[in-house]
């Protein structure tokens, strides 16, 4: 199955548990538009290079549309139409008034410099900027894009229709940024974490980690669970995994090598062990916390987890036959569309400060986000219990249903 495929398996499933019938379920399956765009740019050496972009906007009926933009060498159409589709239902699954787009650009940010970087996002905006807007579609950061970038592109958009902080979210806190955006995602995941332990009759105190992926989500929910006494014992980034069973020094790594953004495999102290990747998959802990890019757990390897739950921090990490078997072996997966939700619901906060142009504190922002993130835990878990279904397909019939009601109030 391709990534559309993934999506569009999980929402029939969920649309046949809920008797949503043929024609709404054809709505809720399409894509509303996609924009495919090549973006020009001239290089430092003077040469020209033409990369592919795209901003799919999936479906717009609870809101205007939202969702990252992705840089990476792996971007295709079928992976952001996949994701797209996916913010659809992650808004609704936290109820936040937006529907879902995606977009991306296939480059490899690594062999670019900062001034090609910055002229590759300003062209892509200038040729989708007739398709975003505050009250159409609002983009944000993803894998490889960062605040930096998300004001260079309130700066094009500016440029072209006025001063528009709410075209973007994400952005730096000198640009009306929110507070606690940077670390939204990875404290969703830490608040789903802390609830499923406590469910469980257990606490984060103690709980052992394994964190795939030490970029902005893996390496804030690594310092935030380890602030709530977790010990993590492993973590990764593209470069290598580093091991540590009674715990690694995770302030220390998220100072000097998650900010800096330096490679984990040059990281050496005593007691310290490097791991293959697969292996800090198959750890034996407590939690995992895949927070890096899709697909990574396969069938195989689910085979071979030891961990006692898995919450996804990165979008579409499971395979739905990796997923089939966890839930034979009665491991939980706390999908994607819940337990990544943090970052999109502060971004929300965030768009409604810049409409407003009223600014709200830390301690504000990070306690609404908890009252989401636990509303949102909550109605899903009563629907896994009502209708003994997985978190996954409990959340999609969340989803799906305050989805296909926005739908057919509006009207086709
Ligand atoms: P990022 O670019 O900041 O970090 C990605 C991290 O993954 C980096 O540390 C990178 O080295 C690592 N990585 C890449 N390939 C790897 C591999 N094969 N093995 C181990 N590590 C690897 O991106 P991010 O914003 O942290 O996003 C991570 C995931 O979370 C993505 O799936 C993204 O879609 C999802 N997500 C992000 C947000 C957000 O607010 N940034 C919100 C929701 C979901």
């Amino acid at each position: 199955m391709n990534a559309v495929e993934i999506t569009s398996h999980y929402i029939r499933q969920a649309s046949e548990i809920i008797g949503l019938g043929d024609r709404v379920e054809r709505l809720l399956l399409s894509v509303e538009a996609e924009h495919h765009v090549t973006v020009p740019i001239e290089l430092d050496n003077g040469d020209v290079a033409v990369f592919q972009g795209f901003r799919i906007q999936h479906n717009s009926a609870r809101g205007p549309m939202k969702g990252g933009l992705r840089f990476h060498p792996s971007v295709d159409a079928d992976d952001v139409r996949a994701l797209a589709s996916l913010m659809t239902w992650k808004t609704a699954v936290v109820n936040i008034p937006y529907g879902g787009a995606k977009g991306g650009i296939t480059c490899d940010p690594m062999i670019l410099s900062l001034g090609e970087f910055e002229r590759l996002t300003r062209k892509f905006i200038q040729r989708i900027a007739l398709e975003i807007g505050p009250q159409r579609d609002i983009p944000a950061p993803d894998v490889n894009t960062n605040a930096q970038v998300m004001a260079w592109i309130m700066d094009e958009y500016s440029r072209l229709y006025g001063y528009t902080p709410a075209v973007v979210t994400g952005k730096p806190l000198d640009l009306q940024g929110s507070e606690g955006r940077e670390a939204a995602t990875g404290r969703g995941v830490v608040h789903v974490a802390e609830q499923a332990l406590r469910d469980g009759g257990r606490s984060l105190q103690d709980a052992t980690v394994a964190v795939q992926g030490f970029g902005n989500v893996g390496s804030y929910a690594a310092l935030l669970a380890h602030q709530q006494g977790a010990r993590i014992v492993a973590v990764s980034d593209a470069s290598g995994a580093l091991a540590c069973a009674n715990g690694l020094d995770i302030p220390g790594l998220f100072a000097d090598y998650a900010v800096p953004r330096r490679p984990l495999a040059d990281y050496q102290a005593d007691g310290i062990t490097q791991l293959a990747q697969e292996e800090l998959l198959t750890a034996d802990v407590d939690i995992l916390i895949p927070a890096a890019l899709g697909e990574v757990l396969t069938e195989e390897l689910a085979k071979d987890l030891r961990a006692r739950m898995v919450i996804e921090a990165a979008n579409a990490p499971t395979t739905p036959t990796a997923d089939a078997v966890l839930a034979e072996r009665g491991i939980p997966v706390f999908p994607d569309i819940l337990a990544n939700a943090g970052g999109v619901t502060v971004s929300y906060f965030e768009w409604a400060q810049n409409i407003q142009c009223f600014r709200w504190s830390e301690q504000e922002v990070n306690q609404r986000l908890e009252q989401v993130m636990q509303d949102s835990y909550r109605t899903v878990r009563t629907v896994v219990e009502q209708r003994k279904l997985s978190w996954r397909m409990a959340a999609y019939v969340v989803a799906l249903g305050r989805v296909a009601k926005a739908t057919v109030l509006r009207g086709v």
